[in-house]
Formats: structure tokens, C-alpha cells, sequence
């Protein structure tokens, strides 16, 4: 097993560094220094500094790629204010807190993945775990938790008391026919149905690529309900030949449209990561019948090579555009991208 896998990562550890050579070879006539190293998240100014200097400090000390995304990818996770990553992650339709998250090497196309992971803060973690110390790709429910226990990791209770008060307001504010009472503090909006995730990639110095996705997945879900995030070619893809791309938002739209993977080769075909990501946009809100049958959003980050990076989603606002924010040796800067349809 172990000489397989080992073959299937030299395997593909060489093709990727041959088209690296004729990849910079094209770059050197066409212009600019590719901008490396980079990382990228997909929050804007609030979560800037906090997610993506952990990752740097990794690259500073001239770790390796795998460490600094991780690193970044942990700080959400274990941010209980954060209720849509991790700990203190919105809870299934029963109060539970089941986490996706999965992994990916461009290095050597290898991946890993968790779903519908409960009790563990950082599922970030132990999807890099499955892709380097298994021969599988995805663990789900209580086989990724055996798994995480094997590996040592700290069984605790996810629900924070902000994340239960949410979830108790919306399950008594859903029905007027059940015998919960209509909740005492405050409706909860349905219609505002909280979405979160966080997207990391990285562009390391040698110009390798990794990313990850995490997250508590939809508010309100099913038990069992997986999203895009833990799925390889949905909620992250990455190619070392091309870029990287991640998505948050409504996950079955990326499900059904294998949105990562599309985007990457729109960047293959040619497209800057920005325009990759506004194309997936747009075959969304086509398959969905056009923009008036569109009452959810999605948004998109990429990343290429060079270091350029992107966003788009689906809705937006004016005052609000969505954003990405990115760190290389200049600092931080924050990413603005374009949206298809514009909400009040
Ligand atoms: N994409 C995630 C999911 O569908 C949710 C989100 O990004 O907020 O599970």
C-alpha cells in the first residue's frame, strides 16, 4: 500500500514539475514575476490578519505549504465567535454540530475529507490526516470520528451556547403546527439562514499549489447532510499545472455543477481567476432558469500560478461586494469581486 501510494505521489510530483518548467518558461516572455509566496482566504478585512498570519509565519520560517494552510484553515475552526466554521459551528436540524472539511496537495493531486464530522474542533486536520496517513479520501459520520480519535484528537461538545440559542429560536419559529411555542426572545429569520465556510489556498515559493475547505455546513440541515465543502472537485480543487479554487455558499449548486473543478478549467482554458469564478456564476443562474429563479448565492475564490487571485458571486451588494483577502511579502490586500444579480 505504502509503495503504491508512494508511486502514485512520485507519479504525479513529476508531471507537475515538468509543466511547472514549461509553464514559467511561457510566463518569462509574457510579463510580470509570478507574485509568490500567497495565501488566500475568503473573508474580507474582518478575518484578514487573524486567518492568514498564522500561515505566513509558516512560510516565514520556510515551512511547508501543507503546514501554512492548515494553520490558517485552524483559526476559524477554533474561533467559538465564528458560528459557521468549527466550534461553535450552526447546528444540524437536531442541535448538532456536524463539520465538513476536506485537503488538497496540487503537489501530488493528493486529497482527504471529512463529512459529517461531530465532537472535533478542527476538521481541517483531520482531513489533511485521511490524505496523508490513508489510502482513502473521504471518512464520514462515525468512521471519521474513530478515526480522529485514533489519531489522538480531543472528543468535546461543539455547541456553544450562542449557537444553541440560535438553533432553539429557529426551531421554535418554523412551525405553527408543532408543539413548540413561537420563540420567546426574537424570531429567527428564515429567509436570512446564516452560510459561512472558509476557503485557504496557497501558492508556496516553489510555486506549488494546496488549499483547504471547512465547515458547520448549512444552519438547520438534515442529519447527515453533506455540502460541496468535503467533496473534491465541488468545494476545492486543485491543480499545480494551473491554480486553485473554493466555494462557499449554497452547496448542492456547487455539487451539482463540480464548481471547483469547473473553475479550474476555466483558469486552464485561459480565464484569470476572476473571470473563471464569474463563469461558474453564470452557468449556475443559467441551470437554475436565469436570475429571477435565483434566491440563494454562492461565492467563488481562485487562485492561479502567478499569484493573481479572484472572487465572484452570485448576489451581492453595492456597499457590500464579496471579498477574498490575500497575503504575500507586501502584506495584506483585500480582494474585490463582481456579482451577477444585485439584492436589496
Ligand atoms: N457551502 C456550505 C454548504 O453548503 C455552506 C456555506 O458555505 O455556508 O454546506
Amino acid at each position: 500500500m505504502t509503495d503504491r501510494r508512494h508511486f502514485i505521489k512520485t507519479a504525479a510530483g513529476l508531471g507537475a514539475s515538468l509543466s511547472l518548467f514549461t509553464n514559467l518558461k511561457v510566463r518569462a516572455q509574457e510579463g510580470p514575476a509570478p507574485r509568490r509566496p500567497l495565501i488566500l482566504c475568503s473573508r474580507g478585512e474582518e478575518w484578514a490578519e487573524k486567518v492568514l498570519r498564522p500561515g505566513w509565519n509558516v512560510f516565514e520560517k520556510g515551512g511547508d505549504i501543507l503546514d501554512a494552510v492548515e494553520e490558517s484553515a485552524r483559526v476559524t475552526e477554533l474561533d467559538p465567535e465564528d458560528q459557521s466554521v468549527g466550534y461553535g459551528g450552526l447546528p444540524n436540524e437536531e442541535g448538532v454540530v456536524q463539520l465538513d472539511a476536506c485537503f488538497m496537495d496540487g503537489r501530488t493531486h493528493n486529497c482527504g475529507s471529512v463529512a459529517a464530522l461531530e465532537m472535533i474542533k478542527t476538521p481541517s486536520s483531520v482531513a489533511r490526516l485521511v490524505m496523508e496517513r490513508t489510502d482513502h479520501i473521504h471518512l464520514v459520520g462515525e468512521g471519521a470520528r474513530k478515526f480522529a480519535r485514533a489519531h489522538g484528537f480531543k472528543e468535546e461538545n461543539l455547541l456553544t451556547d450562542k449557537s444553541r440559542k440560535m438553533w432553539l429560536r429557529w426551531k421554535e419559529n418554523l412551525s405553527d403546527k408543532d408543539d413548540w411555542f413561537p420563540p420567546k426572545d426574537g424570531n429567527y429569520d428564515l429567509e436570512k439562514r446564516p452560510t459561512g465556510t472558509i476557503n485557504i489556498l496557497a501558492l508556496d515559493s516553489q510555486g506549488d499549489l494546496a488549499g483547504c475547505t471547512t465547515t458547520s455546513g448549512l444552519f438547520g440541515k438534515l442529519p447527515g447532510r453533506i455540502g460541496d465543502s468535503p467533496i473534491i472537485g465541488a468545494g476545492l480543487y486543485v491543480d499545480n499545472e494551473v491554480g486553485a479554487a473554493g466555494a462557499t455558499g449554497r452547496g448542492e449548486e456547487i455539487l451539482r455543477t463540480c464548481g471547483s473543478f469547473f473553475v479550474v478549467e476555466q483558469m486552464r482554458a485561459g480565464k484569470s481567476p476572476r473571470e473563471a469564478c464569474e463563469a461558474l456564476c453564470h452557468r449556475i443562474v443559467k441551470i437554475n432558469g436565469g436570475p429571477e429563479k435565483v434566491n440563494f448565492t454562492d461565492k467563488i475564490v481562485a487562485i492561479n500560478k502567478n499569484g493573481e487571485a479572484g472572487c465572484f458571486a452570485i448576489q451581492g451588494r453595492k456597499d457590500k461586494p464579496p471579498k477574498a483577502a490575500v497575503i504575500t511579502a507586501a502584506g495584506i490586500q483585500i480582494v474585490e469581486g463582481g456579482y451577477l444579480i444585485e439584492v436589496g
